[in-house]
């Protein structure tokens, strides 16, 4: 089947032109499911004693990829409209989605519902194509129940209000990211959910919660086309914010507009930007940039006796004010220009390893407790989470991601992902390492072992007689080839020498063993 898609368009010389699309519709693309009666089952995916398969929407997967990681969420449908959209909004995101769908542990199929004759929807006149991506969305769902039957439950999980409620008039199941992990019954899992922002909230929520301690913190960051304007007309500068890694309330901005070092002093002039985010910044008048330089002293001085963190209300405080007569070096005349951060272009938040800020048990069992996440890595602000197994995560190192800032919060807020082990235990502290260092441990994945020569395997004999290649087997060498390259073949070897000194070589490989 065949369905054919023309557009007008201008080309770059000014003509006309009629483009027509061809969108080839199968009916050989198979569900996945090793129950099913019709499909072939050899390319199965999904679990065979699977009582409910879920299929998540795009925003799902954007905002709760921790959560699609852990190994107590199988069963997904992942649908081809929603790996598009996601590789669209977030590449980052869709390699960790594609990692999972290719996984041999996991149980994620992906569905091309844009190619199945059946799950194919066509724009309808005045929909937007987000509507009609959510409409695919439900197409297929529904496609799913009725293709499966009443041996397994189909699960729409949407945390768009407007989506589940269609979905529920078309007869589909659906619930929200949160109402689905209570379902499964494991407390702990709801710790992975990422909190929608407190922007969504609206003012009414956000006094009901702590009408005192609501108050404004840090400056409102401008609009993207202010940002821009801003640039254009010189008034604002853009760069990469790097944080001091001796001193987490100093950082700086390579600035090629003025052609130095723009110096950000403390949290409020960062206004809530992270070490590594693109930001955009402007110059304080230069009679306060040595003032500025003696806030952030005082600032951080408060910070590092600040212990009150123990309850949510606490960890909202506003910075105190200080008293800045000692603060400061009188002596140095400022070279440097110093700015406030004013906006952010592009984020580069992560996930951090760390453990809690130590903080009594709360009350009453199982209910949900506030903490502070220190990282490992200075230069990140404390992190406040959500738990409900506080007492599992208090003597232990944990990674934590972070998911957003809000004007009145000291701190950005995030979610618990995993735990790595015991704090001190000598193989979970090697882990944090390789995390922080963002070296990847994990074993090879059968692809990668794929592409080895087949076992047994030796260096040959015509190799090892060559007279201009040298046998480094008794060396540790590691190549330092980029992620992607064809040939793997650059190397760097380190030994220590009896002297004392350094020997360093630079290989060209043959054979890499
Ligand atoms: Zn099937």
């Amino acid at each position: 089947m065949l369905q054919s898609k023309s557009f007008v368009k201008k080309t770059k010389q000014g003509k006309v032109v009629k483009v027509v699309r061809e969108h080839y519709l199968r009916d050989d693309i198979y569900c996945g499911a090793p129950i099913c009666k019709v499909c072939d089952v050899a390319a199965a995916r999904l679990g065979s004693s699977a009582s409910t398969i879920i299929i998540v929407d795009t925003n799902v997967v954007l905002h709760q990829i921790d959560l699609l990681e852990n190994p107590a969420i199988d069963d997904v449908v992942v649908l081809s409209v929603v790996l598009e959209e996601v590789k669209n909004k977030n590449l980052a995101v869709y390699n960790r989605l594609r990692a999972l769908c290719s996984n041999s542990q996991r149980r994620f199929f992906v569905f091309s519902n844009e190619y199945h004759k059946d799950t194919y929807v066509k724009i309808e006149s005045g929909e937007t194509p987000n509507d009609r991506n959510d409409r695919a969305i439900r197409v297929a769902a529904q496609w799913y129940q009725n293709h499966l039957g009443s041996a397994v439950k189909v699960l729409l999980i949407t945390n768009d209000r407007e989506n589940k409620k269609k979905a529920i008039q078309d007869g589909i199941s659906a619930e929200t990211v949160e109402s689905y992990v209570k379902l499964l019954g494991q407390p702990a899992l709801l710790d992975l959910i990422v909190q929608p922002p407190s922007e969504d909230v609206t003012m009414e929520d956000a006094e009901d919660l702590r009408p005192s301690k609501r108050k404004t913190i840090y400056p409102e960051h401008k609009p993207m086309s202010e940002i821009t304007a801003g640039l254009h007309r010189g008034i604002y500068h853009q760069g990469k914010l790097r944080v001091n890694r001796y001193n987490p309330f100093e950082a700086y901005i390579g600035s090629e507009s003025i052609g130095d070092e723009i110096i950000v002093y403390g949290r409020s002039n960062m206004n809530r930007a992270f070490d590594g985010d693109i930001v955009a910044v402007e110059l304080l008048p230069q009679d306060r940039w040595q003032e500025e330089k003696s806030l952030a002293i005082a600032n951080d001085e408060e910070e590092e006796e600040d212990d009150v963190h123990l309850a949510p209300s606490s960890a909202d405080d506003a910075p105190r004010v200080t008293n800045l007569s000692q603060a400061g070096d009188k002596d140095a005349t400022p070279t440097r220009p110093s700015g406030r951060v004013i906006g952010i272009i592009k984020r580069n938040w992560h996930s951090y390893c760390g453990s809690l800020d130590p903080m009594p048990m709360p009350a009453g069992e199982g209910g949900i407790a506030h903490a502070l996440f220190v990282s490992k890595d200075r230069r990140i602000p404390k992190i406040r989470i959500q738990t409900r197994q506080l007492g599992n995560l208090l003597d232990k190192r944990i990674i934590v991601a972070v998911d957003s800032w809000d004007r009145l919060s000291r701190y950005p807020s995030g979610h618990y992902v995993r735990t790595i082990g015991e704090i001190g235990d000598r193989d979970t502290e090697s882990e944090v390492v390789l995390i922080e260092n963002d070296i990847d441990a994990r074993p090879f994945s059968s692809q990668v072992l794929a592409c080895l020569p087949p076992l047994p395997w030796s260096v040959s004999a015509e190799d090892i007689a060559n007279p201009i290649r040298q046998d480094l087997r008794h060396l540790r060498v590691f190549s330092v080839d980029p992620p992607g390259c064809k040939d793997i073949d650059d190397a760097l070897h380190c030994t220590l020498l009896p002297s004392g000194n350094f020997e360093v070589g630079v290989r060209i490989l043959c054979h890499l063993v």
